[in-house]
C-alpha cells in the first residue's frame, strides 16, 4: 500500500486516507478523482474494515466494472459493492419489495414498454392531448418521481397547464405498474428513496450496514439520488462523494447541480480535498477547455494546471460537407496507423447524437478500420430480442400486461388486435393482469369463439414456457425459441448472410445466456438476467483493450480519456443542440457538454464542423457553433478544406450563408463575467426529451444513405 500511497500527490494522498466522516473531492477533469475513489477503497480494506461494508456508486456500469478491476488489482478478492444508483436500487428494492407493495420478481420497465403503458394510462384517465403530448407528460410524471413527488402530493396544488394533466396520468399510470408488478427506471430510486423516508427502522440498519460510501461523479445526481446517500449516511456520516460541476450534464434529466454545491451545507463536519493537477491533458488542450467553460456564468472557477508536455496545438477543422468530415478523419486516422504513430484504439470520435456516427462508420469500414460504435443499448432493441425477452419477462412476471400484449401474437397465431384489446378492457375492469384476463377469456363475452380458442392454445403455451422459470437462462431460452415456434417464425424470414440478421442476433442472445449461466452459477435466477439487461447503459460495449476506433456520443464519454480525440459537428443547432437555445441554463449545460468531450483527450483534439450536412435526409447549409468563437481562437489551428465547389448544384451556393469567416474576437473582453451564484433551479422548465439528447437516433440511416447518393455527384 505504501507504494500506491506513492503514485498519489499529497492532496489526493489526504483524500484517500481519510477514513472517517463526510468527504468532498472537488475538482476538476483529469486531476485523478475516480482514481482517488479507488485507492480509497483500497485504503479502507487495508484499515481492517469489512468489504461488505463498502458500497461505491457509479454513474455507468462500465464505470462500475473498471472500478471493480481496479480495485481487485489492489485488493484481490474484496467484495466490495460497486454500481450504479439503478443497480444498487433494483437490488434493495428485490429484498424489500413488499414495502412498497410489489412482488419480489417484479420487472423494471425498459424506456419503450414504459411508453406503452404511458399510452394506455393516458387513455385510461381519459385526459385531452391538445396541450400536453404523451411525452411532455412522459417527462413530467418522470421529473415529479425524480423530485420524490407523489401522486398524492400534486392533488390541489396549482399547476402549470401540461404538470395539471400530467397529476390525472400519474397515479393510472402508477396503478398499472403496481398491477403488472413492475417498476420503471425512476421507480427504482423513488421506491428506494420513499422505503427509506418512511421506514425509519429500516433506514438505520441500511445505514449501519453501508457503513462507507462513495460516489463518483456526484454533481450528476438527482434529488431521489441524493435523498438515498442522504438517508444512508446519517449515523454513519461516512460518504466521500467525488465531482464536478463544470460537467454536469444531465440536467435533463432531473439531475441537480446544487446537490454537490451545497454538499458542505448538508454536511458542515465536511473535509474538502480540492485537486488541482490534470494528468490527462497537454496545456494546450486544457487552456481551450478552460476558455470555453469561463463562458457560463452559473460555476465556481477552479485553477487546473498540468506539467504534461506542450503538445501540438488544438485543431479546428472546417469541411464542406458531413462526407468530407467523415473521410478526412478517416484518413487522418489510416494515415496515423499506418505511419506506426497510433494504433486504432488511440481514437475516439464524439458526437451530439448517435445518428451522427453513420457517415464516420462508412468511411472507416471503406478503408477497413476497425471501429466500435458504444450504444449497448442498442442490441436489446432490436425486435426479435425484445421479443424474446417479453416471453423471457412474462415467465418471471406473470403480470406484466406490456410483455403480455407483445408476445401474444408473436409469432402471428390469430389473435388480432381486437381482441387483445378486449382482454386488456376485461382486465381494467376486474382490476387483473391480462394474462389473467387470457385464462378466462371463455367469460369474455365480445371475443369470437376463435380468437378465445387460440388465446387458450397461448395459455397453454405459456403454462409449458412457465415450467422452465427455475432451469438455467439457456435452457429456458432454447426451448422457448423452439416451443414458441419462434425458430420456425425466424428461418422463414432469415438471410443469413447477413451477420445482423435476427437468427444472429437470437444467438448472439443464447450466447449472453451462456455466459450470464457461467458467471452466477449458484444464483443465476431469471429476474437478476433480467434486471442485468434492463440496466444496460450506452456505455456498455466499450473495450478498452480491443484494437478498436471507438465512436460515442458526449454524454457516453464521460469519465472516459482517449490520446486522440476528434468532436465532429461542432455546429449551431447541433451543439447547442436546437432544443436547448430558448433557455441560458441549457446552453450552459450544453457548453459543458462540449467542456466534457474537450476534456477526454490527452494528446490531440480536432474539433470539426462542415458548412452543409444531411440532416434528416435533407442536405442544407449550416453555421458553426457559437461556442467556437469563445475558444482562444488565436492559439487554435485552423484548417478549411476546400473541395471542389462545381460538385454541388449552383442554386445551393447561392442560398449558402456566408457566416463561415469565425470573426476575430477578443477573447479577454468575451468572457463572460464569472459568478457563484447559483439560481434556483428551474422545476417547471420543460427539458428536452430523451429522444433529442444522447441518444436520438432520428435522422435515421436515411442520412448517410443521402449522403452515398450526393457523393456520386462529385
Ligand atoms: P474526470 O473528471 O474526467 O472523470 P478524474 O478526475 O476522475 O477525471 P482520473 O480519470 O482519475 O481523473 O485520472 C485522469 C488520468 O490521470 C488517469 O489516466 C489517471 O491514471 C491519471 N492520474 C491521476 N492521478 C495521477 C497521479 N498522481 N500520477 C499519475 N497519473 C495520475
Ligand atoms: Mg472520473
Amino acid at each position: 500500500m505504501a507504494g500506491l500511497l506513492d503514485q498519489l500527490t499529497q492532496p489526493q494522498r489526504d483524500a484517500v486516507t481519510h477514513v472517517d466522516g463526510p468527504l468532498l473531492i472537488l475538482a476538476g477533469p483529469g486531476s485523478g478523482k475516480t482514481r482517488v475513489v479507488t485507492h480509497r477503497i483500497a485504503h479502507l480494506l487495508e484499515q481492517g474494515i469489512p468489504a461488505w461494508q463498502i458500497a461505491a456508486l457509479t454513474f455507468t456500469n462500465k464505470a462500475a466494472e473498471e472500478m471493480g478491476h481496479r480495485v481487485n488489482a489492489l485488493a484481490p478478492g474484496a467484495k466490495v459493492w460497486m454500481g450504479t444508483f439503478h443497480r444498487f436500487c433494483a437490488q434493495l428494492l428485490r429484498r424489500h419489495a413488499a414495502l412498497v407493495g410489489l412482488a419480489e420478481n417484479y420487472s423494471i420497465y425498459d424506456t419503450s414498454d414504459s411508453k406503452q403503458a404511458m399510452k394506455h394510462a393516458i387513455a385510461a384517465a381519459g385526459v385531452s392531448l391538445t396541450h400536453a403530448s404523451p411525452e411532455k407528460i412522459a417527462s413530467s410524471i418522470s421529473r415529479s418521481k425524480n423530485r420524490l413527488v407523489t401522486p398524492e402530493m400534486l392533488q390541489g396544488q396549482s399547476l402549470g397547464p401540461v404538470e395539471a394533466i400530467a397529476a390525472k396520468v400519474y397515479p393510472v399510470y402508477q396503478q398499472h405498474l403496481l398491477t403488472a408488478n413492475a417498476v420503471d427506471f425512476d421507480d427504482l430510486l423513488f421506491h428506494v428513496a420513499n422505503l427509506l423516508r418512511y421506514n425509519p427502522e429500516l433506514r438505520s440498519d441500511l445505514d449501519a450496514k453501508f457503513r462507507y460510501i462513495l460516489v463518483d461523479e456526484y454533481q450528476d445526481t438527482n434529488l431521489a439520488q441524493y435523498a438515498i446517500v442522504r438517508a444512508l449516511s446519517i449515523d454513519h456520516p461516512n460518504l466521500a462523494v467525488t465531482g464536478d460541476p463544470d460537467q454536469s450534464i444531465y440536467g435533463w434529466r432531473g439531475a441537480d447541480i446544487k446537490n454537490i454545491l451545497d454538499f458542505e451545507k448538508d454536511y458542515p463536519s465536511v473535509t474538502t480535498v480540492r485537486l488541482e493537477q490534470n494528468y490527462r491533458s497537454t496545456p494546450n488542450i486544457l487552456r481551450v477547455a478552460d476558455q470555453l467553460i469561463r463562458h457560463n456564468r452559473r460555476r465556481k472557477q477552479k485553477n487546473l494546471f498540468t506539467d504534461n508536455p506542450e503538445g501540438q496545438p488544438v485543431v479546428l477543422r472546417i469541411f464542406e460537407s458531413g462526407f468530407d468530415e467523415a473521410d478526412g478523419i478517416a484518413d487522418d486516422i489510416v494515415n496515423a496507423i499506418a505511419r506506426g504513430d497510433a494504433t486504432a484504439n488511440d481514437f475516439a470520435i464524439f458526437c451530439r447524437i448517435n445518428a451522427m456516427t453513420r457517415s464516420l462508420e462508412h468511411a472507416l469500414r471503406n478503408r477497413g478500420v476497425p471501429y466500435q460504435i458504444i450504444n449497448g443499448v442498442e442490441f436489446y432493441q432490436r425486435k426479435e430480442i425484445k421479443d424474446l425477452l417479453a416471453y423471457l419477462h412474462l415467465i418471471n412476471n406473470p403480470c406484466h400486461d406490456v410483455a403480455l400484449a407483445r408476445v401474444i401474437n408473436t409469432p402471428t397465431r390469430g389473435i388480432g388486435a381486437k381482441s387483445i384489446e378486449h382482454l386488456r378492457s376485461f382486465a381494467e375492469l376486474n382490476r387483473i393482469p391480462m394474462l389473467e384476463a387470457a385464462r378466462r377469456a371463455s367469460e369474455i363475452r365480445e371475443l369470437a369463439k376463435r380468437s378465445a380458442t387460440m388465446i387458450a392454445k397461448f395459455v397453454s403455451l405459456y403454462d409449458r414456457l412457465a415450467t422452465k422459470a427455475t432451469a438455467p437462462l439457456e435452457e429456458i431460452l432454447r426451448f422457448l425459441v423452439t416451443e414458441s415456434g419462434y425458430a420456425t417464425y425466424l428461418e422463414n424470414s432469415a438471410n443469413d448472410q447477413d451477420e445482423n440478421s435476427p437468427l444472429a442476433n437470437v444467438d448472439e442472445l443464447i450466447t449472453a445466456a451462456v455466459e450470464f449461466d457461467r458467471r452466477h452459477p449458484d444464483d443465476g435466477s431469471l429476474d437478476a438476467f433480467l434486471e442485468q439487461v434492463a440496466l444496460v447503459s450506452d456505455t456498455d460495449a466499450f473495450e478498452e483493450s480491443s484494437e478498436r476506433v471507438t465512436m460515442m456520443t458526449l454524454h457516453a464519454s464521460k469519465g472516459l480519456e482517449f490520446p486522440r480525440v476528434f468532436l465532429i459537428g461542432v455546429e449551431d443547432d447541433m451543439l447547442p443542440h436546437a432544443r436547448s437555445k430558448e433557455d441560458e441554463s441549457q446552453v450552459e449545460e450544453e457548453r459543458r457538454l462540449l467542456f466534457v468531450g474537450i476534456t477526454r483527450a490527452k494528446e490531440f483534439l480536432q474539433l470539426s464542423c462542415c458548412k452543409r450536412r444531411s440532416i434528416r435526409g435533407d442536405f442544407r447549409p449550416v453555421i458553426p457553433s457559437p461556442f467556437l468563437n469563445e475558444l482562444p481562437l488565436q492559439e487554435i489551428e485552423r484548417i478549411e478544406t476546400k473541395v471542389a465547389r462545381d460538385w454541388f448544384n449552383e442554386d445551393f451556393d447561392q442560398s449558402y450563408p456566408d457566416s463561415w469567416d469565425l470573426p476575430e474576437i477578443d477573447v479577454e473582453q468575451s468572457t463572460a463575467p464569472l459568478s457563484v451564484a447559483i439560481e434556483p433551479d428551474e422545476f417547471n422548465q420543460d427539458v428536452p426529451s430523451v429522444e433529442l439528447t444522447d441518444d436520438s437516433t432520428d435522422t435515421g440511416g436515411t442520412s448517410s444513405v443521402q449522403e452515398k447518393g450526393k457523393k456520386r455527384l462529385i
